[in-house]
């Protein structure tokens, strides 16, 4: 079905789009006005993010503005200005120096939205050393792969997390030299300490060091199809990039309150949850409870909302539930929704014309990019299903691969190819921690490739048609295939274990797992209960399958490896395509 463009006319514009023209703004971008607009460390001493987002403003007219409005799950909420912001992570970042952490060293946080998050995010930044978030709902084993992999000398985290998921992974960690226990009243022991009482004892001024823009600012573990997760690094210079899309993309003006709806411990939660409305200096509302859709009108209201970054699986939510928020909570100050995360069907951004009064503006990017690269801007016309044009400064385009080094550009419109980025722009991750070869093969003939297929139409704007790889999507968060068969592998009934994700009207696809058992096990519901659990209890609720089957054994190719392209055929009644490589036919 054809949805036709929803049109804008400067007349509903509450204010003038920072973008006003896309042709212009693209033919005059530079990089440097952008880093202009930012202010440098004082005596040229370089670019650091949390000085461009907090000590800036602090020490500005806007230091008592607040910064940070949270909103706590036990109806508490609290105001931190600026000015509290800066005194709160310099202290933190005392804190870090006072335990010997190095420049570069890895903090990882494991927290669900608490002010201390935010607070250990901006502190690390301050110190130099690497922020990597966690998830709170992920379970031991994708934690102690994280920080194994990331080399955590510090975990930042709850004493309930602490025991539910980290205690029985400290032997296994012999480099996280200490864990900072946010609600302990004293220390625990040499290696678990209180974080009040060493943020009490920590001063509250801090010079920021010499900070590179090519210094490691952060580091954050995204799924691949093979192999455990990948760690990407991002650095201080990214800041341009959340700069520039909070310019143009969110739109950001001086009075802006801005709600970012993802958790930091996922890509858009750290460089829109936190970095981006900072670096801008208006308020980041910060909400600790999950999705609940009469507590987020309510909140769209009485904090007056006027910039909403959200996710379609929350949008589908509402419209699922028959909420039409407009109608029953005064939503006058919402200027602009935006979505991100998985594919925002047409429906979705039409619902939001009807149902919040305006259009959802999706845009797509991954953890690989930093920050956003194709976007619908406020002033351009919204062709509902489209992630729209490619940024200022970004070079987006269609490409096919042509050998092994080489890829076409193709330049026909509403073809489909690989979505490909030509690289260099601030964001850009620098690595993948401990893997350069995993790295190099994501360019391919002066492009990054990000393994997402899409199309270009012949006005410019980007369509997206899937992931070219086995990775899944489940309510916007990623899952590689790989970690979970790992996990499932560990039970002594399973023989194999392939995963695919399985399309959901509801939450794009849910984790689905197709499993063989060893000699001597019965395939019955039992059975999958207890694998269900086992893999819950391991992997956390985000991360485990929901529903698995059980069969005799499991497609391969001739090389041995499960194809879960054809699980994937079969379960969804596809054409099961080439199957040469088949090691036999079943
Ligand atoms: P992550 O690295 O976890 O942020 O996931 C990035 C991936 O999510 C992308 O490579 C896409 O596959 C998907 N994605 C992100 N934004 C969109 C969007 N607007 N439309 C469709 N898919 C998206």
């Amino acid at each position: 079905m054809h949805w036709p463009a929803i049109q804008k006319s400067p007349a509903s514009w509450k204010v003038p789009p920072n973008l006003l023209d896309y042709g212009d703004t693209v033919a005059a971008f530079s990089w440097d006005a952008i880093r202009a607009e930012l202010q440098g460390l004082p005596q040229g001493r370089g670019l650091n993010i949390a000085h461009e987002a907090v000590d800036r403003h602090a020490d500005g007219p806007l230091g008592e503005r607040t910064a940070i409005q949270w909103l706590g799950a036990d109806g508490n909420a609290s105001a931190v200005s600026y000015r509290e912001l800066k005194r709160l992570t310099n202290r933190f970042a005392n804190v870090l120096h006072a335990l010997g952490i190095a420049k570069a060293d890895t903090v990882g946080v494991l927290a669900g939205r608490i002010p201390e998050l935010y607070i250990a995010a901006l502190g690390t930044l301050k110190h130099t050393s690497v922020f990597c978030p966690l998830f709170s709902a992920f379970g031991p084993e994708p934690i102690f792969q994280r920080l194994s992999r990331g080399d955590a000398k510090i975990l930042v985290t709850s004493e309930a997390l602490f025991r539910r998921k980290v205690d029985v992974l400290m032997d296994r960690l012999p480099a996280l030299q200490n864990v900072l226990l946010v609600d302990a009243d004293d220390h625990r022991s040499g290696r678990l300490l209180s974080l009040p009482r060493l943020m009490a004892e920590a001063s509250e001024d801090f010079v920021i060091p010499p900070t590179s823009p090519e210094d490691i600012a952060v580091l954050h573990f995204t799924s691949g199809t093979t192999g455990m997760p990948k760690g990407a690094l991002h650095v201080h210079g990214a800041a341009l990039t959340h700069y520039m899309t909070g310019k143009f993309v969110m739109d950001f003006h001086a009075d802006d309150v801005f709600w970012c709806t993802a958790d930091p411990g996922w890509v858009t939660g750290t460089s829109y949850g936190i970095i981006a409305p900072l670096l801008h200096g208006i308020t980041n509302i910060v909400d600790e409870v999950d999705f609940d859709a009469v507590r987020w009108c309510r909140i769209l209201e009485s904090e007056k909302v006027s910039v909403w970054y959200t996710a379609p699986t929350a949008i589908r939510r509402f419209m699922r539930m028959g909420i039409d928020p407009a109608q029953a909570y005064d939503l006058s100050r919402l200027r602009l929704v935006h979505s991100v995360g998985e594919p925002l069907n047409p429906e979705a951004v039409i619902w939001g014309v009807k149902a919040l009064g305006l259009p959802i503006h999706d845009n797509w990017w991954q953890t690989e990019t930093g920050g956003i690269m194709i976007a619908n801007f406020p002033s351009m016309e919204i062709r509902p299903g489209s992630m729209g044009r490619p940024l200022p400064g970004i070079e987006a385009a269609i490409v096919e691969r042509v050998g092994e080094n080489e890829v076409r550009v193709i330049e026909a419109p509403d073809v489909q190819g690989d979505l490909a980025l030509r690289p260099g722009w601030p964001s850009m991750f620098r690595s993948y921690l401990h893997d350069e070869a995993r790295y190099q093969k994501c360019f391919v003939g002066g492009w990054y490739l990000t393994g997402d297929l899409a199309r270009r139409d012949a006005d410019g704007y980007f369509w997206f048609v899937g992931r070219a790889d086995d990775i899944i999507k489940t309510s916007g968060h990623m899952v590689g295939p790989f970690e979970v068969e790992s996990t499932l592998m560990a039970h002594p009934a399973v023989a194999e274990a392939g995963v695919i994700g399985k399309p959901d009207p509801l939450i794009g696809e849910l984790v689905k797992a197709f499993v063989s058992l060893k000699p001597g096990f019965a395939p019955d519901d039992a059975l999958r209960l207890e694998l269900i659990g086992f893999a819950r209890k391991r992997l956390g609720s985000a991360v485990a399958p929901k529903e698995i089957d059980f069969k005799p054994d499991l497609p391969k190719n001739k090389a041995g490896k499960i194809m879960r392209r054809l699980l994937k055929a079969r379960e969804l009644g596809l054409p099961e395509g080439d199957l040469s490589t088949l090691e036999e036919s079943r």
